[in-house]
């Protein structure tokens, strides 16, 4: 199918309402908030959000926690990093 928007995409849906800085930073969360993830416990594309911060495989029905609007955040892995850093250091 033809692309039919050229940059407002999925915030098309609020026509010229709220303003172009509101839907500018709105398609951001909206698209990361749509979109699928991989599984990192069956490896299939198929990590859906199902509500704030609860993410779904429909492969292998793993419940995931994460993100409000994406599945990791900035925050989440570089705590994770430094978890693991601090972990090699005490063995
Ligand atoms: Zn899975």
């Amino acid at each position: 199918m033809a692309k039919r928007t050229t940059k407002v995409g999925i915030t098309g849906k609020y026509g010229v309402r709220y303003g172009a800085s509101l839907r500018k930073q709105l398609k951001r969360l909206e698209v990361t908030q749509h979109a699928r993830y991989t599984c990192t416990f069956c490896g299939r594309n198929t990590v859906r959000r199902h509500s704030v911060g609860i993410w779904n495989c429909s492969g292998c029905k793993k419940t995931i926690t994460g993100g409000a609007y994406a599945l990791s955040t900035p925050a989440a892995s570089a705590a994770r990093s430094t978890l693991r850093r601090l972990r090699e250091i005490n063995e």
